[in-house]
């Protein structure tokens, strides 16, 4: 089993990779529930970053916007790919490209979860996982 390493590892757990939890933050002044996490303080009501606490999000939520890109000048992403904005069950939304390359399929409304997928392989044979959202089962 060779070790998995996240190429964003502050926004979420390399070990489940169906579903996992995204690492977010409230606010204990007002409840204000964000991610990705800062430490700046709350946007919502300006409590200083000591009321900031920690919070699991689950990966589970709503499709609001999505838009495939067709030409990309950057080396990160192979086009085409699709980014979709989801709203999680849990209040914040979330920008994030989508396990599907293309928009075929896609409708505003559907369930979304969270996946990750190995986006490389280090020389010492170390998976590189990336997030991303795919369709959930159930979705129509
Ligand atoms: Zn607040």
């Amino acid at each position: 089993m060779p070790n998995r390493t996240a190429v964003h590892s502050e926004l979420y757990s390399p070990d489940s990779a169906d579903n996992p939890s995204l690492n977010g933050g409230r606010c204990r002044s007002c409840g204000y529930v964000f991610f990705p996490p800062q430490r700046y303080g709350c946007e919502s009501c300006g409590a200083p970053p000591e009321k900031l606490e920690a919070v699991q999000l689950g990966g589970r939520g709503t499709l609001h916007s999505y838009a495939t890109v067709h030409l990309h000048m950057g080396r990160d992403i192979e086009a085409p790919f699709t980014i979709g904005l989801i709203v999680l069950d849990d209040g914040p939304a979330i920008s994030s490209t989508l396990a599907n390359r293309t928009d075929e399929g896609l409708a505003i409304g559907d369930r979304m979860k969270s996946v990750l997928v190995t986006a490389s392989t280090d020389q010492a044979g170390n998976e590189m996982v990336e997030l991303r959202f795919a369709k959930a089962e159930g979705s129509k």
